[in-house]
Parts: structure tokens; sequence; C-alpha cells
């Protein structure tokens, strides 16, 4: 498709922390946005009072300048259709809900909530639909005064009308939703708070939106939507009913519905992980959409310019840590090393790095990152994997210690030592064929020759290539090292 007048939006509520669920949905519609040449709109949905906060909107456009979603149109750009904060607008939705009562497509119901539970429950138990059931349809005058003399304040309920609603979900196929199962709905409250069943298709409407995509929790309310959009174009506040596309549910542990709750849900921890974004949009891309059967490693440009919505599977999509991770690796190894560096700055700082800021050396950071960067998953991962490099002394990991100082590892350290001593410094190459030898001369191989070697100098069993490490620590310090771990042996 290749539409100029092609307009979508994002619309989160601002309440709590962003979610990977939500950045799915921003990354769909923006790529199709970026894809069709159109319009991305970027709205904010604030209309409860009750859960929004001004931290989380800050969070929003945080994370999306993070991401690298730019807005056409929406907070702090501005655009045709200002303000693009729902707590902004709320007169233009009075004004409309009152056109809606003048023209009968909505209405006042004055029904309490214990009397709508009576009436439920009666339904329920009959078999019967148990939505609401119109009993405020026709309210005589004289019912009226009495309901306004026992203090009732009433809500605007919009009138469905009594007609089957289909329509094409751009990703589902065709859908048909029949009246009893679309009942009257709420859209204003009795204190005259607009509702999201209102405010969002009428915002929708006023900024012509032309496709509406969004996760697969909202389908229910769609065919409601669709319902008011007819009213509005009545009311000639909308010109077209928008397609709509509901993305597919996302599963978390256990294949449940991953959860805004979920801590794995958290956009704050993959950044705090350093998830780069590119490997997480890449990834969270997949949930839901393939570039190709056998690539799944792409830029978000390869992305941008094969996407469709019609290539969107309705089936549920799994979030998977692993394959995540994975990608995100991938993602690293594609950047230059100066980016590479730059992008790990902060995990080589308080509060994440635990050497003191003068013991830092530049030149050996700028050294071993090009041996990092081939084997960090994320980014946070750096710190542990170069601070043999900066602390005066390894860090104390009692698992590594018991798992590589085997019995005979004082003497196989011994002679490690000595053929160090007299290697070429300058040659990764020449630290190898020095341990090899110790090895050789207590009958083991290479990788069990050098766990002590890695743990003496690094404290750990795991890490960045131990020659290249070694070279890079120097020779003073590394058998300074050895020589500490034969006392500890020792003692
Ligand atoms: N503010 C709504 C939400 O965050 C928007 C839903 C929609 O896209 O229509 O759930
Ligand atoms: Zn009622």
């Amino acid at each position: 498709m290749a539409n100029g007048s092609v307009r979508v939006r994002f619309c989160p509520s601002p309440t709590g922390n962003p979610h990977v669920g939500l950045v799915r949905t921003a990354l769909f519609n923006w790529a199709f946005a970026r894809h069709t040449g159109g319009t991305f709109v970027f709205r904010i949905e604030d209309t409860d009072a009750a859960r929004d906060s001004e931290e989380s909107y800050e969070q929003l456009l945080d994370s999306l300048r993070w991401l690298g979603f730019t807005w056409d149109e929406g907070p702090e750009v501005g655009g045709p259709h200002a303000p693009y904060r729902q707590s902004q607008r709320m007169e233009t939705y009075t004004e409309i809900a009152r056109k809606l009562q003048d023209a009968g497509h909505a209405y006042h119901c004055y029904c309490t909530a214990s009397e709508l539970e009576e009436r439920r429950d009666a339904a329920r138990a009959a078999g019967r639909p148990s939505g609401y059931d119109g009993k405020c349809r026709e309210v005589t005058p004289e019912q009226k005064a009495r309901y306004e003399a026992e203090g009732r304040e009433p809500i605007v309920r919009f009138r469905m009308p009594d007609e089957t609603i289909t329509f094409t979900d751009l990703v589902r196929g065709e859908l048909t939703f029949t009246p009893e199962n679309v009942p009257d709905y709420g859209i204003v409250r009795a204190n005259g708070a607009p509702l999201y069943t209102l405010v969002n298709p009428v915002d929708d409407a006023l900024m012509e939106i032309t496709h509406v995509l969004r996760g697969e929790d909202l389908l229910s309310s769609t065919p409601r939507q669709i319902a008011l959009y007819k009213a509005l174009i009545d009311l000639g506040v909308a010109k077209e009913i928008p397609s709509f596309g509901h993305l597919p549910y996302v599963m978390g542990e256990g294949n449940k519905k991953l959860s805004k709750r979920d801590p794995q849900s958290s956009l704050n921890l993959y950044r705090e992980r350093g998830f780069l974004p590119e490997g997480l949009l890449n990834y969270l891309s997949l949930l839901g959409w393939s570039l190709s059967a056998d690539k799944d490693i792409f830029t978000i440009e390869e992305m941008v310019a094969a996407f469709d919505v019609a290539d969107v599977n309705p089936n549920p999509a799994r979030f998977d840590l692993k394959k995540a991770e994975a990608i995100n690796a991938d993602h690293i190894r594609m950047l230059s090393v100066t980016d590479f560096t730059e992008r790990c700055a902060p995990w080589l700082k308080a509060p994440f790095a635990p050497w003191a800021p003068e013991d830092f050396d530049e030149a050996k950071w700028q050294a071993v990152a090009p041996h990092a960067q081939t084997r960090l998953k994320v980014l946070s991962e750096i710190t542990d994997n170069v601070d043999f490099l900066f602390l005066p002394e390894p860090v104390e990991d009692e698992a590594s210690w018991q798992k590589a100082m085997k019995e005979g590892s004082d003497a196989l350290l011994r002679t490690a030592r000595e053929k160090l001593e007299s290697a070429d410094w300058t040659s990764a190459e020449s630290l190898k064929e020095a341990v090899l030898a110790a090895g050789e001369a207590h009958g083991l191989k290479l990788g069990k020759a050098q766990a002590p070697v890695r743990v003496a100098v690094t404290g750990r069993t795991v890490g960045l290539p131990l020659f290249e490490s070694l070279e890079i620590l120097g020779k003073e310090k590394t058998l300074a090292r050895i020589d500490a771990a034969l006392a500890k042996l020792a003692a």
C-alpha cells in the first residue's frame, strides 16, 4: 500500500510504566505510517484523572524518543488537530455528547449500580444476554421528574442501533457482531466526565484517523465505535469509518497473556538491562509479523520498507526473553566499535561500575571493547566483563573459585606463572602458548589449564577471551594476581 493519506495514531493512557505490548502497538503503527508515507499521530488519552500521572506522561515521551519514533503530530510538536492531550479537549467531548443526545443517538440512563446488577443477575439466571437492557431508552417526563426528585444523577448512554455490525478487520478478516452482544453503553459519567468509549472514537474522527491498529484486547469496543462513528457521520463530525486491525495477544510465561503488571513486560527493564532500541524493536516486530521465513535479524529500515498490516498474523505471539536477547546480541555486533563503546558508557559509571572513577583506564577500555562487543547479549553485561581491568583486585566469586581451583591447581598456576614470566606480552598468542605449555606439563588440556588462571586474574570462570584479557591487563598485574591466588591456596 502506498498512500500518502494514511493517518494512524498511537494513543496510550499515561498510567504506570510503558510496557512491551504498548511498544509493539506503537511500532506497528509507526512502521505502517512510515511505509505508506502517512502520518503518525501521537495522542495522550488522559481523561482518567484518578489514574493518569504527569510522570507517566513524561515517561511515554521519553520512551518513544529512546525507541527512535518520531511523531508528526502530537505533544510538543503540535499539529492541525492540537491539543493532543485529551485532558485539554474536554469541551469538545461535552459538546459532542450533547449533540449525540439531541439527535437521539444517546440518552440519560438513571439506573443505579445495584439496579443494574440485579437485572444483570436475573438475565443471567434466565439465560438471556446480560448486558444493559435498554430500560432508559424511553423515559417519560414523569419518570424523569421522579428520578430527579430521588436525587439520581444520570450517566449518558449511547443507543446502539438494532442491527448487526460487520467489518473487515485488517488482521482477522470479516467479523460480525449481533445487537444482543453489543448493548447500549455509557459514554459520560454521572459527574460529567467523558469516558474512553466516547473520547477515543471522537478524537479518531476529528483527527481523521484512517487506520486503527491496536491490541486484540480492544476488539470488543470496535462494534461500539463503528456505531458511534456512524452517529458522528450523521452529525457531520466524522467523514468516514476508519479501518480496524487488531494485533495479536502477547503471551508470557506459562502461556498466559503478558500483563501490564508482569515485571517482564516493563520497557524500563529492557532499557536498564542494556537492550539496544533497535534490538528490542527487531524482536517486538516478530510478535505477530515477520520479514521473511529465514530472516529474523533486520534493521528498522528494512522493517519499514516491508511492513504491511495485511501480513500481521492473528495468532497469539509468545514473548521469549532468550530470543529477544539473542536478537539484541546480533544488533550489538552490528554496531561500529565506536558506537558500541559510546553506548556502553552508562554501565561504566556509578551506580553500575564497582570501581573508583579514577581507576578507569580509557586506553584499556578501548583495547578490550572489540572483544566484549562480540560476546554481550545486553549492554549491562559489560560491567562484570571488564571489572578485572579497573578494580585493584579481581572480584571474589566463591562459586567460581570452588569450580576452578581443583587439586593440583597450585602446581599448574606456578608453572603457568613461570611460562608467562618469559612470554611475549605484546602477543596474546604467546600468552596462550605459555598456558598451553603449562597445561601440557601437568597433563591438562588448554580448557582445564586456563580455568585457574582465569579465576586468579578475573575472579570468574567465564569472561572475555582470556589471553587478550591478560595482554590488556598487563604482565605485572597478571603475575601479581597469580601470586595472590597461590598465597590463598597455600593458606
Ligand atoms: N488509551 C487506550 C489504551 O491505552 C487506547 C486504545 C486504542 O488504541 O484505541 O488502551
Ligand atoms: Zn438505565
